[in-house]
């Protein structure tokens, strides 16, 4: 089946801005509470937010199976569920209505009054009930800095590294969209030559940069997916910060890998831009180092060349970028990933979310955490309004942002934008 939404000459009637995220070949999915307090489904073009509820409700996806409630939800769950076919219908009849050359909604302003937003007169919401959430640890330099800092430099890579996509369940119960702020965890740590462990507030708190990627219903119990059915699972994608508590980390992370240091704050960016809209800016990945087995092996491209930043700004100054990475660095990609987690008959649930770890590229400038950006600490970062930083002070905001470009089209995710606030306390 074409993806006409990618068609790169379209052109829409409603405004885009040449360095927008977000052109007609886009077309995300997220969730929105509206100005009269109404919360829908909705996608975007340009600085539009378009309520797809009231589109549909005015009949302006005739010819497609759709339940009629199924933009009028809090959550795009049932929407991924209907799967890959109507998804792709969806986009591609979004794209046609907003077809510069198509007048039906443009000239119709009753109808454009109920359906069209200023960003300004919504909220964005989490997009999806989150069932179950996986973090994997997929980038290469990202586990081999940190094998070396915490191990031993000349055999940073543990022996399952390179034969495993390494994962461990997360906690989906602290997910949240852009702009919610995050409290700076407390909890156990070891200080420096300390024998015994001490109680109280972070002093390492951290980012972790990484995509994670939204699944529908894949499989039943005890259904494994082959490596080249799985992308047909996958919705979208969002960029993910993954707040992280090194010192809390370290102390409690043997041996059952993170627990408390990781699970007090993920942040996500609100939009799913769907992997159809990815479909231009795949690319190869890394060569394998080892031989994987048979079930990880796959044929074709199914890396993306998404340019990835963090910026962090401190109260009241100026942003400084502290990273430029890119997800196209990952050793394992989303179809191994995938493939790996349901070999054993794991069934994956539609508004389930994986995500990739930390993705670290080759250089010390493209390093996806503060803990690698800094060595841990030895190497402080300089920022704009003259101060540095080891880790994430209070008060500071950290902003995550990607995009792919090509051929003059820009198709990107906008931003994730967390402040973290001091330690809790009760009003
Ligand atoms: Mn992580």
């Amino acid at each position: 089946m074409p993806l006409s939404a990618n068609n790169p000459d379209r052109k829409s009637w409603l405004h885009v801005d040449k360095n927008s995220d977000f052109p007609i070949q886009n077309i995300p999915f997220g969730v929105f509470l509206t100005r009269d307090d109404i919360i829908t489904i909705g996608t975007r073009i340009g600085d539009t937010a378009i309520d797809l509820g009231a589109l549909h409700q005015l009949g302006y996806f005739k010819g497609i199976p759709l339940t009629e409630d199924i933009f009028l939800q809090d959550t795009l769950n049932d929407f991924i569920a209907d799967g890959r076919k109507t998804w792709r219908l969806v986009r591609d009849r979004i794209a046609d209505i907003f077809d510069s050359e198509n007048t039906s909604l443009k000239n119709n302003k009753k109808h454009k009054e109920v359906v069209l937003f200023r960003l300004d007169e919504i909220e964005m919401q989490l997009p999806v009930l989150i069932g179950d959430y996986t973090d994997f640890y997929s980038s290469k330099e990202h586990a081999t800095n940190v094998g070396t800092m915490f191990r031993d430099p000349d055999n940073a890579l543990l022996p399952n590294w390179l034969h495993i996509p390494v994962g461990y369940h997360g906690r989906s119960s602290s997910i949240i969209p852009s702009g919610i702020p995050v409290h700076r965890p407390q909890g156990q740590t070891l200080p420096g030559d300390a024998k015994e462990p001490v109680f109280g507030p972070s002093k390492l708190v951290d980012f972790e940069l990484e995509m994670a990627f939204i699944t529908t219903d894949a499989n039943d119990l005890g259904e494994p997916i082959p490596i080249e059915e799985a992308e047909a699972y996958i919705f979208g994608l969002v960029v993910f910060n993954d707040w992280s508590a090194r010192d809390i980390q370290k102390w409690e992370y043997v041996p059952l890998g993170p627990f408390l240091a990781k699970n007090f704050a993920s942040s996500i960016s609100p939009w799913i831009v769907t992997l159809d809209a990815l479909e231009p800016y795949r690319v190869e990945g890394p060569k394998p180092i080892k031989p994987q087995l048979e079930y990880l092996q796959y044929k074709g491209k199914k890396s993306f060349d998404i340019n990835l930043e963090v910026a962090i700004q401190p109260k009241g100054a100026k942003e400084t970028v502290v990273s430029k990475s890119n997800f196209k660095y990952m050793y394992w990609n989303m179809a191994q990933q995938l493939t790996h987690h349901t070999v054993n008959g794991c069934p994956i649930n539609s508004g389930d979310m994986m995500g990739s770890g930390t993705i670290s590229g080759p250089t010390p400038d493209s390093y996806g955490s503060m803990l690698e950006l800094s060595w841990r600490g030895e190497n402080p970062i300089k920022m704009k309004d003259g101060t540095e930083r080891k880790f994430i002070n209070d008060h500071d905001t950290v902003i995550m942002r990607g995009f792919c470009e090509k051929d003059g089209t820009r198709i990107g995710f906008g931003e994730v934008k967390t402040e973290l606030l001091p330690v809790f306390s009760k009003k």
